[in-house]
């Protein structure tokens, strides 16, 4: 009987999938097609527990959703996939492409050991596959806005049609998955019909009110689709072909922050390399501060402590809910990079290891961008000021007080500037450990000795 073997990874969706129609197409009216996941070390290891638990999550809604069929095993794809091929006869293998480093990496290398049976990549997880829009003269974007207008220009699909007539093969045996790590954030519900009933909510409810509510962390003001797109539990196209009877700003801004998605996903597609490395080399030399004073500040840094409450509320919310709103992330970014002189490596590290919806692509060029290493226009210079930041984008403070309990009792006109309350800075609350004034001419002054050598 025909079969093929169809390989889920960031793709945890069975509608607008077009890799899952291939592999029925491949199969045949007759033919039946294996699901399968496969654990793997390199990306399993690195992970965080909030992104471990949220993947079991999506892995067992999809099972659900597929009868009981998904077969999981453990080890090497290079290995695993060949192996799974030949016990269930499998003629074709089908993906979703992987753009990222590694993903390119491991898929050459089951292409070779798959030898004769062909690995199919239909679709990615972006609206356009990384790589497909260049310049005029064929070299990649360095800057969004222009990458952006062409990725408008080029466009993308209609979202893949419903999952019909696929026989899928039941009864493969599969290993055990890993253990599901104890998390204390609260994670988002997962899977593809979670995913639906979010972006169905957002976008009914407050779709409308995107473009000024977005900036503002203490509102509900995002789609927080974020994890769901990480995890392919719903796929872009389904989004924006939604939008396309809306009228107004919110939904052209909307497809705006899915054009980041799909810009630093481009980026990483020309330079592997910058998820490690600054894509701006000359401020690689910048100084960083280390020893012991410094790792105590990354430390009030990583749990809520610096007594600069918009930063402060943001680290807790990344513990409490493995999300941080957009604007808190570059405004707590801006604080370890320019406030606390560490490097972006750091915090992207620390991000990645507690997000939910932890991207190698949008996190660390994310940071890049922040830190004035990165492709765009926030240069160096532009340092966020907490305090500033904080009342103009939390103005009633309602963000700071649901993560800060210590400023609860306040005022509003205080929650920024505690020290300016009538009694003082609330117990229990730290005193700023650094001054911003200071410490951002001290970032200013290095860098302006970095430009200069
Ligand atoms: P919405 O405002 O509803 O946006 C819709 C979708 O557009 C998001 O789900 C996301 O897929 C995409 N998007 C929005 N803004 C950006 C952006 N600036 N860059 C890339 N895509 C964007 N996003 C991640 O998905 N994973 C990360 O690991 C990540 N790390 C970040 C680190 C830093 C330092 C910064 C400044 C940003 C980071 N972002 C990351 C981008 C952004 O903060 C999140 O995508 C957004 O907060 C998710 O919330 P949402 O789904 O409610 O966003």
């Amino acid at each position: 009987m025909p079969t093929s073997l169809l390989w889920f990874r960031r793709d945890l969706r069975l509608h607008d999938h077009p890799a899952l129609l291939a592999a029925r197409d491949a199969a045949g009216p007759d033919g039946d097609v294996v699901p399968v996941f496969v654990f793997d070390d390199r990306l399993w290891g690195p992970s965080g527990e909030p992104r471990r638990r949220f993947l079991l999550d999506c892995l067992t809604a999809l099972d659900a959703d597929l009868d009981g069929a998904l077969v999981l095993r453990s080890g090497d794809p290079a290995r695993v996939i060949p192996q799974l091929a030949r016990e269930v006869g499998a003629t074709t293998v089908h993906v979703s492409a992987d753009t990222g480093p590694y993903g390119r990496q491991r898929d050459a290398a089951v292409e070779r050991a798959l030898d004769d049976v062909p690995l199919v990549r239909t679709g990615s997880p972006y609206l356009v596959t990384p790589g497909r829009v260049t310049t005029r003269t064929g070299t990649p974007f360095q800057v969004f806005s222009p990458f952006a207008r062409a990725w408008r220009e080029h466009g993308w699909r209609a979202p893949a049609g419903a999952p019909d007539g696929v026989r899928w093969r039941t009864g493969v045996r599969s290993d055990d998955p890993p253990p599901a790590p104890e998390v204390l954030a609260d994670l988002p519900p997962a899977g593809e019909r979670a995913a639906l009933e979010a972006w169905e909510r957002f976008r009914d409810e407050r779709l409308t009110g995107y473009a000024e509510g977005r900036n503002l962390p203490g509102t509900a003001g995002t789609s927080r689709m974020s994890a769901y797109l990480k995890y392919g539990c719903i796929h872009p196209r389904t989004l924006v072909a939604d939008l396309a009877g809306e009228e107004g700003e919110s939904a052209r801004r909307y497809t705006d922050e899915l054009a980041w998605r799909d810009f630093y996903a481009d980026v990483l597609w020309h330079r592997p390399g910058s998820a490690r490395e600054y894509l701006k080399p000359e401020l690689q030399g910048m100084g960083y501060d280390s020893g012991p004073e410094a790792e105590a500040l990354v430390r009030a840094w990583q749990t809520g402590r610096t007594g600069f409450p918009i930063v402060d509320a943001g680290m807790r919310q990344l513990l409490g809910e493995a999300y941080v709103h957009n604007r808190v992330r570059m405004i707590v970014a801006s604080f370890l990079v320019k406030d606390l002189h560490q490097e972006w490596t750091l915090g992207a590290r620390w991000f990645m290891q507690h997000l939910v919806d932890g991207d190698l692509a949008s996190n660390n060029h994310g940071w890049q961008w922040v830190a004035g290493t990165g492709t765009d226009a926030s240069p160096y210079y532009r340092v966020f000021n907490p305090i500033t930041q904080g009342k103009k984008f939390d103005p009633d403070g309602a963000y700071v007080q649901r993560w800060v309990p210590e400023l609860r009792d306040l005022d509003p006109k205080h929650v920024h500037e505690p020290w300016t309350a009538p009694g003082g800075i609330p117990a229990g609350y730290p005193e700023p450990v650094v001054d911003h004034a200071h410490e951002r001419q001290v970032s200013l002054d290095r860098y302006a000795a970095v430009r200069a050598r």
